[in-house]
């Protein structure tokens, strides 16, 4: 007997067309209850077949175990000095990079927080990581960090500008001040620490430049024009600085990820409560990301995997964006419900 169609329609409405809220409901049931669906493949069948994220752990900590997908020395003998690497997707983009070879330098405001995660990663991959201080919108506090980079590796080949700042907050709500510390740190951060590394390092030997950006202004996210904006803003540069650089043998790109749990972002932009309102079903994949996801995506476009890519931006959002409603009523209920209130 052949397999259903994941298109037909629902028992017992066999001669109504089908609608989307049908597609929805079927697939949000087989995940939650596998096997239950009239005609379903066998779970074992099933599981055989769906695609599956790499594993995770929702906190900064290192993977308790791994499977490298990649060539594990894929980046043998190079430097990653990661903005923002002390947390988060940075921590375990930091993680990542070390279980294929590469020495990082992780840097953001709080030291003990870097150093904390250095000892973390150094345990975890045997690889050296050089814990700094800086703030990206004070181009002094880079300089003097890729100069301590530089002084200790003597190179640094991937540059990713993954520091940011972000919130849940009306526009109307939004204080002239808040709007610009997003774009001070986000944005023009993101141009500081590019400069700083193209002058000290990238010019004469080449480099690769990843910027951590999102998918929020592509549909005008609400509760979000100040990241929205900053991160729009990011993408352009991607584009000027791959045109502008790339004779000097520098790849500059973006990666947009989506709701990616274990993160500060997905706990303040309401992660949690989308999951738990079914807003995930939504998503073509019909998850959130992890960070290994994102950390693996970040690893393609700092490799050789990605030499003739450059100015694009890499979505790594399951097909979020595609589908997933701009819920204003429901974000505003989260924001009201002061998930903000520190903001
Ligand atoms: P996170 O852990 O809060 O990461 C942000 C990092 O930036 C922190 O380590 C923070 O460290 C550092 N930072 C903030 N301001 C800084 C400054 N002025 N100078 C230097 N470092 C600074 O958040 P995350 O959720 O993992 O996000 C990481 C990146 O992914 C961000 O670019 C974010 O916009 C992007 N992203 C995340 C999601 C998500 O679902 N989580 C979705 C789309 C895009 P200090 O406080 O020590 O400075």
């Amino acid at each position: 007997m052949g397999r259903r169609s994941s298109h037909a329609p629902l028992p017992g409405n066999a001669c109504r067309p089908l609608r989307m809220q049908d597609y929805i409901s079927r697939h949000a049931l087989r995940r939650r209850c596998p096997g239950v669906l009239c005609g379903e493949a066998p779970m074992a069948e099933a599981a055989a077949a769906a695609p599956r994220p790499a594993p995770d752990v929702d906190s900064d900590e290192c993977l308790r175990e791994y499977r490298h997908l990649f060539s594990p020395d894929i980046l043998a003998g190079q430097v990653a000095f990661i903005t923002g690497g002390g947390s988060g997707i940075g921590f375990r983009i930091a993680e990542i990079f070390m279980r294929h070879g590469c020495r990082t330098v992780i840097a953001s405001r709080n030291l003990q927080r870097v150093s904390e995660a250095s000892k973390k990663l150094v345990a975890a991959t045997g690889q050296q990581c050089l814990p700094l201080s800086l703030d990206v919108r004070q181009p002094q506090t880079i300089e003097a960090a890729v100069d301590e980079a530089l002084k200790e590796f003597k190179r640094i080949d991937i540059l990713i500008n993954g520091a940011a700042g972000n919130f849940l907050c009306p526009a109307s709500a939004l204080s002239f001040n808040a709007f610009k510390t997003v774009i001070d740190i986000d944005t023009i951060g993101t141009f500081n620490t590019s400069k700083v590394l193209f002058e000290k390092y990238f010019r004469d030997h080449g480099g690769i430049i990843v910027n951590i950006t999102a998918t929020l202004s592509y549909r005008g996210q609400a509760l979000q024009v100040h990241a929205g904006s900053a991160k729009a803003a990011i993408d352009a540069m991607t584009r000027h600085l791959a045109v502008e650089w790339g004779p000097n043998n520098i790849r500059v790109n973006s990666l947009a990820p989506g709701p990616i749990t274990g993160t500060e972002g997905y706990r303040r932009l309401g992660g949690k409560f989308a999951e738990e309102g079914g807003q995930f079903d939504m998503i073509p994949l019909q998850r959130a990301g992890n960070k290994t996801e994102i950390a693996h995506s970040t690893l393609y476009l700092a490799s050789p995997l990605s030499s003739y890519v450059t100015g694009t931006t890499l979505v790594v959002d399951g097909g979020s964006w595609l589908t997933s409603a701009n819920n204003f009523p429901a974000l505003l209920d989260f924001w009201a419900a002061g998930a903000n209130k520190n903001q």
